[in-house]
């Protein structure tokens, strides 16, 4: 049996992050995993789906070659290296934790790891073969998977989640994509600019409903521009898998429509791995599919912790990250501040981009603010038209009173690097007027920042 100070079980972008954490901090520390390290983040999540989405955009960018001045004959895509460009993007980028683990002298352990009272952790090996180890702290960092519907059980040829999705051995002509979340939405464009018929269902009366609406309008109207159908409001209520392909039954505001395709992706959120890990047996307290824990990710079991995708939170790697952070450093006794999940930036890479943090327009107002709303489409700034990006915009909203910046909203190239400028200065409590002199480079995107809070302020100049 070993003996460490921490062990961590998962290591995903919440476990793995937390193991280094923990090592800076002179825990001897240990990672427990049972498939490939990086967890979903890595080998089937954030990494591998923006590799496709690379692909999708160079071929699109080649596509469109002539807008640039520029021929480009013969293009077109071989969908199978598509596939195993991202896969050994995913490949190379688990190496990378592997090397971290090493250079943070990090014990990996691998094998499925069951929870046991007393802080211990038993692993069982691929050969059956299992081991105790014991640790003052347990981090649990198991994270999610693909929630499965009643209505669209998953069988992994016809109806699938998110690992088949970025594996699939042929294109599909006709997809059919549950669900407008970021992932939903990040394959439909992925599928759709590879030359596969995709229509969106979403049972609320927006894409990506957790957008600012503006925002959802702007991206379904893209969409719908680059040929993907969006059906919203709408439910899907059955599907019949026995035909060639697959037909999925939807019931809309206009009754009851059928479509055919060649292939489900269930895209309608996650569920935690919380079962069979031994939570029960321990005594860990759960609630609506998550571990319950405090401002610290302590459960209510003392020397058990759990952060990422299994507590409650945005189901985001830089979220399980930040927990795990501040987890170990609250275990080192550090003065640490509770994560402030209102200022977490949401980030979709579909073409146009789209990326947000605080605030909604229709949330501010709902909390009884009195805003200011500033608005800069990229149709107005030099740098996107040069780069042949005009779609979209930038959105800000301040609180009237005392200039405090409740929200900000982006759809367009780029605009996923650019949030960070909000979260920061959120984070430093900055005001409107701040960012406006806080002069912005030119020609670049970032101007439909200062632009848009200028535009807040009735101060706009390219408008
Ligand atoms: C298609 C897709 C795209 C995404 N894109 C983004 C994105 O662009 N940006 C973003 O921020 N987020 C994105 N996410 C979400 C992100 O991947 C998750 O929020 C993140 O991976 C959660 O991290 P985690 O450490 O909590 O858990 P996970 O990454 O799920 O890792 C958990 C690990 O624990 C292991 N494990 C579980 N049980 C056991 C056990 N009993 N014993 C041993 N090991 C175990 C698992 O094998 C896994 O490796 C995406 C998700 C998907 C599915």
């Amino acid at each position: 049996m070993g003996n460490f100070d921490v062990i961590v079980l998962g290591s995903g972008p919440g476990g793995y992050v937390t193991a280094i954490r923990a090592s800076q901090l002179g825990f001897k520390t240990a990672i427990v995993e049972k498939e490939s390290l990086g967890g979903v983040c890595l080998n089937w999540g954030c990494i591998p789906t923006k590799a496709l989405l690379k692909s999708a955009q160079v071929f699109e960018y080649l596509k469109h070659a002539s807008d640039y001045g520029l021929k480009a004959e013969g293009v077109d895509k071989d969908f199978d290296s598509v596939i195993k460009r991202s896969r050994s993007v995913a490949d190379g980028m688990s190496k990378g934790v592997q090397f971290l683990m090493k250079k943070n002298k990090i014990e990996v352990i691998n094998g499925y790891g069951t929870l046991k009272p007393g802080k211990k952790v038993s692993v069982k090996a691929e050969d059956g073969k299992e081991t105790e180890y014991s640790a003052s702290h347990i981090i649990i960092a198991t994270g999610a998977r693909s929630r499965e519907l009643p209505s669209l059980p998953q069988d992994g040829q016809k109806i699938i989640g998110y690992r088949k999705a970025m594996t699939l051995e042929n294109q599909p002509k006709k997809m059919v994509v549950v669900g407008s979340g970021a992932i939903g939405i990040e394959f439909a464009y992925f599928y759709n600019a590879m030359g596969t018929e995709v229509t969106v269902v979403e049972f609320l009366p927006n894409i990506v409903p957790v957008e600012d609406e503006d925002v959802s309008k702007q991206l379904e109207r893209s969409f719908k521009k680059s040929g993907i159908k969006i059906m919203t409001s709408s439910e899907v209520t059955k599907v019949d898998t026995s035909g060639e392909g697959v037909k999925v039954f939807v019931k809309t505001n206009k009754g009851e429509e059928t479509l055919e395709a060649d292939v489900v992706l269930s895209a309608v959120g996650i569920k935690s791995n919380i079962e069979n890990i031994g939570l029960e047996e321990v005594g860990i307290a759960t609630d609506r599919d998550k571990i319950m824990v405090n401002d610290y990710y302590q459960t209510n079991i003392p020397g058990y912790y759990a952060i990422g995708d299994v507590t409650p939170g945005q189901a985001l790697a830089h979220v399980a990250s930040a927990e795990g952070i501040l987890c170990v450093e609250k275990i080192a006794g550090m003065h640490v501040e509770p994560l402030d999940y209102g200022n977490i930036p949401g980030c979709t890479y579909c073409m146009p981009e789209v990326a947000s943090v605080g605030l909604t327009e229709k949330q501010a107002k709902e909390q009884g603010y009195e805003i200011k709303v500033g608005k800069f489409p990229f149709s107005a700034s030099g740098k996107a038209k040069a780069a042949g990006a005009s779609d979209g915009f930038v959105k800000v909203i301040f609180d009237a009173k005392y200039g405090e910046w409740l929200g900000c909203h982006m759809i367009g190239v780029g605009v996923t690097d650019m949030i960070a400028e909000a979260v920061v200065a959120r984070k430093l409590e900055t005001t409107g007027h701040e960012v406006l002199k806080a002069v912005h480079p030119h020609p670049t995107m970032s101007e439909a920042v200062m632009e848009a809070v200028a535009d807040a302020y009735d101060e706009v100049i390219h408008l």
